[in-house]
């Protein structure tokens, strides 16, 4: 089969000829449809986080069944299904209570082992990670779900527990932060967005944040929202956009980091004053267990959110290395998602 391929950290990915996975007996092997592009892909690329090489990235996916594990009950070849990008082992105490995404033994496509970027992807546990599509979802549509979407839809329903009339302050305005804007508006909240691209700032107003700069950014929050965000969501993940977002709270807001905080940020300081004397919560939100994608699946095929705005540019997988190493540059998603169409060939 075809699929895109990368030997050595920071080289040029290639569309090459692979041998076709092995099915585990507890999951499926499946036949991509659409996989998206997204900055964990060119993180684990860059080489800040370790993959086993070479590596097929790859794990915003959709895709049809093609081949059944023996020890799998709930699907069967032909069922159209997406899955979160961690997937649990299915066994553990976590994943029986529901919470796969912290699963210990996770595994995780294009990762943990080869993903999506190829005509065919293996996953495991396939009866505790999978979830069907609704009958006629757009497969491109379905894949921009992928980790972005669903994972600003948890940060925003689980941990901020948004409501009508609340502020939210949305800190980054890349596809996890744009999802979360285009989230929290459907569900009645106000948000304000801050992002150092002007066009990244134009594309949060379209959806209906307040636009927002970097300068002096928490202050200016606390401004627009007379007093403070009920909520404020990191979904870039670096100490500037953290501490200011918990700088731009009101007391008892909720904050919800979300983006990844690598290298030197993974030991940012929190702004313990604020935390303990405005008594705010503080959560760390990492993806979506498939048990919540329903009800999910259920406003987004209702049409309350829309997903497919979000979605920039479609290609062929054969443009999958360039899309990649694009992301080089911090403005590469200020257009919008990019999604493979595996559907149209290669
Ligand atoms: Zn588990
Ligand atoms: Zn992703």
């Amino acid at each position: 089969m075809q699929a895109v391929r990368y030997s050595g950290y920071g080289k040029a990915p290639e569309l090459v000829e692979v041998p076709t996975p092995v099915c585990p007996d507890d999951g499926v092997v499946l036949e991509v449809l659409a996989t998206g592009v997204c900055r964990s892909d060119w993180h684990a690329w860059r080489g800040h986080e370790p993959v086993a090489l070479p590596h097929v990235p790859g794990h915003e996916l959709v895709g049809v069944v093609n081949r059944v594990g023996r020890d799998v009950h709930d699907f069967a070849v032909g069922d159209r299904v997406t899955t979160p990008f961690v997937n649990g082992c299915g066994v553990c105490e976590l994943c029986r209570g529901g919470d796969a995404q912290v699963c210990p033994h996770q595994t995780q496509p294009g990762f943990t082992h080869h993903g999506s970027f190829a005509e065919q992807v293996a996953l495991f546990a396939a009866d505790t990670n999978l979830v069907r599509l609704p009958a006629g979802m757009d497969p491109v549509v379905a894949a921009s779900l992928g980790c972005r979407f669903a994972t600003a839809y948890r940060a925003v329903t689980a941990h901020g527990r948004v409501g009508d009339g609340d502020w939210v302050a949305v800190f980054g305005c890349g596809g996890v932060g744009l999802s979360a804007i285009q989230i929290s508006i459907a569900l009645g909240a106000r948000v304000v967005a801050v992002d150092v691209s002007e066009v990244a700032r134009r594309r949060a107003a379209d959806l209906g944040a307040v636009p927002l700069g970097s300068d002096d950014a928490a202050a200016r929050v606390v401004e627009v929202t007379g007093g403070g965000a009920h909520v404020a969501i990191d979904a870039l993940g670096s100490a500037a956009t953290e501490v200011a977002g918990v700088r731009s709270l009101r007391r008892r807001g909720r904050y919800v980091q979300v983006g990844l905080m690598l290298g030197p940020d993974a030991r940012a300081p929190l702004p313990w004053d604020a935390v303990v004397a405005y008594e705010l919560e503080v959560y760390g939100s990492h993806g979506m267990a498939a048990r919540d994608y329903p009800a999910m699946l259920e406003l987004v095929d209702s049409g309350v959110l829309r997903p497919a705005e979000l979605v920039g540019r479609v290609i062929p997988l054969s443009a999958a290395p360039a899309a990649l190493m694009a992301m080089d540059s911090p403005a590469a998603e200020t257009a919008g998602m990019t999604i493979i169409d595996l559907t149209q060939g290669w």
